[in-house]
């Protein structure tokens, strides 16, 4: 760890180990990480129990590099989608989904981006087709949750982001270091303290990853984006699957499944001529009889590139029906922020090709 990483990339002892580098007692270390990760604030000014000089220093070392707002969308049925200017210029996207519940307290999910654009060219995802430009570092992973919640808290001071689900942009096990130095922020005590059980992780299929998540000491979710029951059409349309094929990375999820404390959901992409048949619904089912996995059918946001469109809902029934037939625990899942382009990569895609950045 060089003084370089950013602040809201380092746990309170990491801090601590800089401060008395700088001079200043071990103590501040737990202090600053309150301020930065549990309160969310974005300049050293805020925090205003600090010496004078401390916070002079954590300014002039760029210590504290908050993420530039470039663009917000807000849906109409209050998912808000924003793109963010990393200090490179690159672009990333982050989705807030709140849902409102009565008797209980709301459930507000971020969903997160790992990667700034991905390398695994997935056909039916916008992502996908603008390419791969680097890694997220941990500090520009947790500034999605922390710029969100600082910005939220400026009308709402009880704001509390209570869910994490990493499915935005870029593949979050080719990023596994990283992505892990991030949970291990949202979850620390002192910071965000987020539950691990409200956080789920989405893989591709990346076998080494799914082996090495099954390894940790942790309750996380797995989800696993399968979107094709047989191989060759899966390989088409998620060419990662011509290193992974499907059978070796159901047995990964499956020994993670065995370590029996987490939840293991599977997400299929619903694509009207593609994977929709009733046929394709019953190669689907048989993967899973003697396996209780979750099943999430989501009808894809259409991706103007590939031409990848929604099937309607009769057929969308029909398809849930024959996996409901099967003893399959399955459901369509609720769209959200259609009207404002919430799929992966949609609107880094829509502000390059309007010029913005
Ligand atoms: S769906 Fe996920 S893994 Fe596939 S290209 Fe898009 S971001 Fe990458």
């Amino acid at each position: 760890m060089t003084e370089k990483t950013e602040l809201r990339g380092l746990l309170p002892e990491e801090i601590a180990q800089t401060l008395q580098e700088w001079g200043h007692p071990a103590y501040r270390g737990k202090q600053i990480f309150k301020w930065v990760q549990g309160r969310a604030v974005r300049e050293a000014a805020e925090m205003t129990d600090l010496p004078q000089g401390l916070r002079s220093k954590i300014d002039a070392e760029q210590w504290l590099r908050p993420l530039a707002l470039s663009r917000c969308r807000v849906s109409k049925d209050g998912t808000e989608k924003y793109l963010w200017q990393l200090a490179d210029g690159e672009l990333i996207e982050t989705v807030l989904m709140p849902y409102l519940r009565s008797q209980t307290r709301d459930r507000v999910t971020v969903c997160l981006s790992t990667q700034a654009g991905c390398p695994l060219g997935c056909k039916f995802c916008a992502t996908g087709q603008q390419g791969f430009r680097r890694n997220l570092t941990a500090g520009e992973i947790v500034s999605q949750v922390l710029d969100i919640t600082h910005r939220k808290r400026q009308s709402d001071p009880d704001f509390k982001v209570t869910n994490l689900v990493f499915m935005g942009m870029g593949e979050p096990f080719l990023n596994y270091d990283q992505v892990r130095r991030a949970i291990e922020l949202f979850t620390h005590p002192e910071g965000q303290n987020i539950g691990q059980r409200r956080i789920t992780v989405s893989t591709s299929g990346i076998v080494p990853g799914i082996e090495r998540f099954a390894q940790e000491n942790w309750e996380i979710n797995l989800a696993l984006s399968l979107h094709a029951a047989d191989d060759q059409l899966r390989s088409q349309w998620m060419p990662v699957n011509r290193q992974y094929p499907i059978e070796k990375v159901l047995d990964a999820c499956r020994r993670y499944w065995e370590q029996g404390r987490r939840r293991l959901s599977v997400e299929y992409a619903l694509i009207e001529g593609v994977n929709d048949r009733l046929e394709d619904a019953r190669q689907l089912g048989k993967l899973f009889t003697r396996w209780p996995i979750h099943l999430n059918v989501i009808p894809v946001n259409p991706v103007t590139e590939s031409g990848a469109r929604r099937p309607d809902k009769a057929r969308m029934v029909q398809f849930l029906d024959e996996l409901k037939r099967q003893g399959i625990d399955a459901v369509i899942r609720e769209e959200r922020g259609v009207d404002i382009e919430a799929a992966c990569g949609q609107l880094r895609g829509a502000a390059h090709g309007e010029g913005e950045t």
